[in-house]
């Protein structure tokens, strides 16, 4: 899935009691993508400047991704990793955070909705190296539904809040 909708369904999913904790949800939702290819970005502006963004908007090549990039990706799309932090965090705080859930569901949406082509998620790393060959999130399949239940949902939400938020709007 793209950056932009795993924070939004991280925030709508499990950052919902308050601002502090949307933005926290959104946060550990775009963390995987961001401190993988959010480093290639960084690094591509850094070498090339501005030159760099001409070659956006396509997918990049795949070998001329720098080797670091993927042991990134290894750990920051690992269920396995994941559930370590999540445990040692619900162990440190006495109880689950919950808005850290986002990072585990960027990593199950991710699952189906990268194939084989591209970053296939190492969900399992480093127990095993089983991937799924799902389907790309740039598919109108995935992209257009996930658009639409991304804007069913925040409508929802917003229109939810603004009721409870009007005095006597409930009558
Ligand atoms: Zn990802």
């Amino acid at each position: 899935m793209d950056i932009i909708s795993h924070g939004l369904w991280g925030g709508i999913a499990l950052g919902r009691s308050s601002r502090k904790s949307f933005w926290a949800a959104f946060l550990f939702g775009v963390a995987p993508d961001l401190f993988s290819f959010g480093v290639v970005f960084v690094g591509g502006l850094l070498a090339h400047g501005f030159e760099f963004f001409r070659g956006m908007g396509h997918r990049p090549d795949v070998s001329q991704i720098p080797a670091y990039v993927y042991h990134l990706y290894n750990l920051t799309h690992s269920l396995v990793v994941f559930c370590l932090v999540f445990g040692v965090v619900w162990l440190l705080r006495g109880k689950p955070l919950l808005e850290l859930g986002a990072w585990g569901l960027h990593l199950v949406m991710d699952i189906f909705t990268h194939s084989s082509a591209f970053f296939p998620t190492p969900f399992l790393w480093p127990l095993s190296n089983a991937r799924f060959n799902g389907l790309p999130w740039v598919d109108p399949l995935i992209f257009v539904p996930n658009v639409l239940l991304l804007a069913l949902l925040y409508a929802g939400f917003f229109w939810k809040r603004r009721r409870r938020a009007t005095p006597g709007s409930s009558a």
